[in-house]
Parts: structure tokens; sequence; C-alpha cells
């Protein structure tokens, strides 16, 4: 029998797509239609301009590799944009295209974590995080997020100092937040960003959602003026262009660090898929259909809280960002002896309803909480929380 690298026991893969499989099961074996708040993409499809470019890359025979960094002229366009949003020069080569965030973060760890490093992560946080950080031997240390109905989430400063050891490497921020649905305060942002550059500590930002803002103002930690000296931004293409399946994402970073995640691309996936960067270079144009699509995930969203609020037993933030609201189940749970894992798997055999709990993301704080996408129709919006209404005041009762 062949033996697995030990590294590889440490990795769980992604425990979100569980809760799809079970509903998969429940849809088979009861014959039932779940609603799905279990999603984490945009439901449009993807511009029809940049469907367009691709095909014509396609069709030019664009078919080979590119830059291990990516296509120069999607470098130099990303950099121009950033520099025209934030108001600094950004260059070419303090950009790096990578396939996908998730490629782009794991990048940015393979560059710094040594085994025994430590890697500061807000609880809950996106999963990857923590397996990645793992996977290199490196050990997630974890500063809790508060929940208060009206503010939403936080961390507290003096929590964050206190996880800082000598063994700290980086700090994982990202904002607007997935779980949470939070778009945190510029205090806490520009609070982050100091901390971690006088400690000298590689801050790793992961802004993927950072058109998926509300009613908020969002502030980059690419407006830091000195982010060059430990800033690792992540971003990509998924999201804000309903672009999930393409893999495109990027990194910016001073260019030392950059020609670093050169020489890992090359040696790991040669370069992101030509036709895709094709495609992603006509995107810079269609800021007219992000901006239709946040105007419906703003209503979404409202249709989501509005629902919510009226199911008792449960607290809910009315989320600031990213596509997802995170309320708060306790008193739920307390009722029916239940974790959030029971109680998602419970609300899909029983309710119909697909939710991914607190927990895996992937500590302890979110225990108390579900997270409910709202990238899927109003009308489905509706019916989902009303299946969940009738379980949690079922459950309430007994
Ligand atoms: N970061 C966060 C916080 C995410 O939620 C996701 C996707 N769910 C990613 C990164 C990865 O994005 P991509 O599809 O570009 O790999």
């Amino acid at each position: 029998m062949e033996s697995f690298a030990s590294s590889l026991s440490k990795l769980t893969g992604e425990s979100t797509l569980l809760y799809q499989e079970i509903a998969r099961k429940v849809e088979k074996t009861k014959g039932i239609k779940t609603i799905n708040f279990g999603i984490g993409q945009p439901d449009l499809p993807t511009p029809q301009r940049i469907r367009d470019e691709a095909k014509v890359a396609l069709e030019k025979g664009y078919t080979a590799y590119t830059p291990a960094l990516g296509l120069d002229e999607l470098r130099s366009k990303i950099a121009e944009f950033l520099s025209q949003k934030y108001g600094d020069k950004i260059i070419k080569d303090e950009i790096a295209v990578t396939p996908g965030a998730k490629t782009a973060l794991f990048l940015a760890f393979l560059a710094y974590v040594n085994p025994g490093d430590e890697v500061i992560l807000f609880d809950p946080s996106f999963y990857s995080y923590a397996e990645v950080v793992k996977l290199l031997g490196g050990k997630p240390v974890y500063v809790p997020l508060h929940f208060d109905q009206g503010k939403g989430f936080y961390y507290v400063t003096d929590e964050l100092s206190s996880k800082i050891s000598p063994k700290t490497k980086m700090i994982v921020y990202n904002n607007p937040h997935n779980p949470t649905g939070m778009t945190f305060d510029a205090d806490l942002s520009k609070t982050v960003a100091e901390i971690s550059q006088e400690r000298k500590i590689v801050l790793i930002s992961d802004e993927i959602y950072d058109y998926f803002v509300f009613d908020k103002n969002f502030w980059s930690v690419l407006q830091t003026p000195s982010w060059r000296d430990n800033v690792i931004y992540i971003n990509g293409f998924s999201k804000t262009f309903s672009m999930t399946g393409w893999r495109l994402g990027y990194i910016v970073a001073r260019k030392e660090v950059i020609g670093k995640m050169g020489i890992l691309a090359s040696n790991i996936y040669t370069c992101p898929t030509s036709f895709a960067q094709y495609g992603a270079l006509a995107s810079f144009d269609s800021f007219a259909q992000v901006k239709e699509m946040i105007d419906l995930f703003r209503r979404r969203r409202d249709v989501m809280y509005n629902e919510l609020s009226g199911v008792k037993g449960i607290k809910v933030y009315k989320s600031s960002g990213a596509f997802y609201m995170f309320p708060d189940f306790s008193e739920v749970l307390g009722a029916g002896g239940m974790d959030s894992k029971s109680l998602a798997v419970k609300l899909i055999e029983e309710a119909g309803v697909v939710t991914i709990p607190g927990e895996v993301f992937p500590e302890r704080v979110g225990k108390n909480f579900l997270r409910l996408s709202f990238a899927l129709g109003e009308e489905k919006i509706k019916e989902g929380v009303s299946r969940m209404k009738l379980f949690v005041e079922k459950v309430l009762s007994s």
C-alpha cells in the first residue's frame, strides 16, 4: 500500500460541499425540492462582453501558455484600475494573475509559512485559510469576532494584539467577510493594517467581496500609504463578474514578492488559462452589469433580513457585505439540544432548506450560527425562510 504524505492527513476538504451532498440525497429519497441557502457564488451569468472576448481569443488561437504571472495586458489593466481606484501608482510588476483567488492565497501562504510559524486568523473565517496553513506545518491562532445584533461583527484590538507572539508570521484579514456578511468599519481595517506593520507581520488582505458592499463605506488595505512594506492583497474575478468557473484571481504586492510568486507559479501550474485571461480583459468595461447585480443583491439582502427578522428565536444582523447572512440560532440550538451541524442536517431533512453550519468556519465562534447565502431569487428566499420559521417554531414549542 502506498502511504500518503503526512501533511495530507491535516486536510478535511471543503465541508460546505457536504451539506449540498446531503441535500441531493434528501431530494432523491424524499422527492422534495430543497431551497439552497448554501451557495457561495453569484447566480448570474458572466457579462456577455467577457464571454465574447474569451470566444474571440479561442477563435484566434490564443491557446498557448502565457507568462507565469499572467498576460502583460491583463496585469497592466489591473494595475491601472487599482491605481485609479485607490490613488496610488501601482505597476504591472506588482500584480500576479492566478488561477482563482484560492490559488493566490495558496501562493501567499507557500511563500511565507515555515513549519512552526503562527498565522493569525479571525474566528469565524473562510475555511481554506486554516487548512493551507496546517498543510504547510503552520499553526492557526484565532482571534474571535464578537456579535452584536445592532453593530454586527467586530474584533477587539487588545485581543488581536494579545495573540501576537515572536512566532507570528502572518495575519489574514478578509473584508467584506465570509461567513458573517460583515463589511468591517474602516477603523478596524486601519487598525489591523497598523498593527501588522508596526509588528512587521505579513498581512494578507482578502478583498474578494469588495464590490458586494451594501450600505457602508469600504476601506481597502491598499489605501494604507506604506502597504508595500507588508501587504499581500488578494482579489479576483469570481464574485465581482460572476466568473467562479473561469478560475481567475490576482495578487498585489511589492515587486520582489511578486517575483517569488512567479517562481512558485511556473513550478506549480505554469500560468493561468490563456483564453480566460483574454475574456477578463473585457471585465473592466462591464461595471454597469456589476452595479445592476449589486442592486439586485441589496434587494435580496433586504428581503432575507426582513423575513428572518420575523422569526422568533433567532437573532440576525442585516448583513452589510458579501452575500451572506449569519444569524445566531443559540436559542433554537438550546431548545432542541443540537449543535449547528446537526441543526443544518435537520433543516435539510425536515424543512428542505440547505444552510451551512457556522462551526465549519472552522473553529468555535460559529457554533451558534448558520450561514445563509442570498445569492438566489426573492421568491425562493421567502419560501426558504418561511420553511425555516415553521421548523424553528416546532423546535421552540417542543
Ligand atoms: N476568499 C474568500 C473569502 C472566498 O469566500 C472565496 C470563495 N468562496 C475565495 C477566496 C476563493 O475565490 P476563487 O473562486 O477566486 O478561488
